[in-house]
């Protein structure tokens, strides 16, 4: 049977296959492509690592896992912050969150990385003042001091928000914190 040319998968050339089974031209169109797919898996290994980080009930996250959720580049994101095109709460310096609704609403659903979909569904905060607890109110209800409040906060990446002097905080979130079965 006459063997018939192919084009080569990785530069596009044509070439007479040595087997039927054969796809790229040469062996250097052949390691070419075989380090680009283990950069392209690498890759893809960065991404769900990182997105693993980041809990799906989380409301607000900061801008470059926004831009890993929803592909997008940070350098956008930050623009349209800036310009007030995506409202933002500053919790101190560089740490900017977004709401994450506000995302999908002008980037659509969050890229489908693996571990997202067996997730069942995301829960959303609220963070309208009679919602939430001030933090003085949350170290008096919890007998704890308020530094323990924020580094609880913190620590389990609880949203906040600030109104006039005080900070609040969910207290759906709070109470399931301090009456729930974390170990702090
Ligand atoms: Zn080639």
């Amino acid at each position: 049977m006459k063997r018939i040319n192919k084009q080569c998968l990785n530069c596009g050339g044509e070439f007479l296959p040595k087997t039927v089974a054969s796809v790229y031209c040469s062996h250097i169109c052949s390691k070419k492509a075989y380090k680009q797919k283990s950069k392209q898996l690498r890759n893809e290994a960065e991404i769900k690592a990182l997105a693993d980080k980041i809990p799906e009930n989380r409301a607000f996250i900061s801008v470059p896992e926004a831009g890993m959720l929803f592909g997008v580049a940070k350098r956008t994101l930050y623009r349209l912050v800036g310009q007030g095109k995506i409202p933002s709460v500053n919790l101190g310096t560089r740490l900017v969150r977004i709401d994450r609704r506000v995302i999908e609403g002008m980037f659509g659903p969050a890229r489908s990385l693996p571990q997202a979909e067996i997730v069942p569904k995301k829960k959303l905060y609220s963070l309208e003042k009679e919602d939430c607890y001030s933090i003085g109110e949350i170290a008096g209800r919890f007998q704890i001091s308020e530094g323990s409040v924020y580094n609880h906060i913190r620590k389990y990446s609880i949203p906040t928000r600030q109104i006039g002097k005080h900070v609040y905080a969910p207290k759906m979130e709070i109470d399931k914190l301090y009456n729930g079965n974390h170990f702090l």
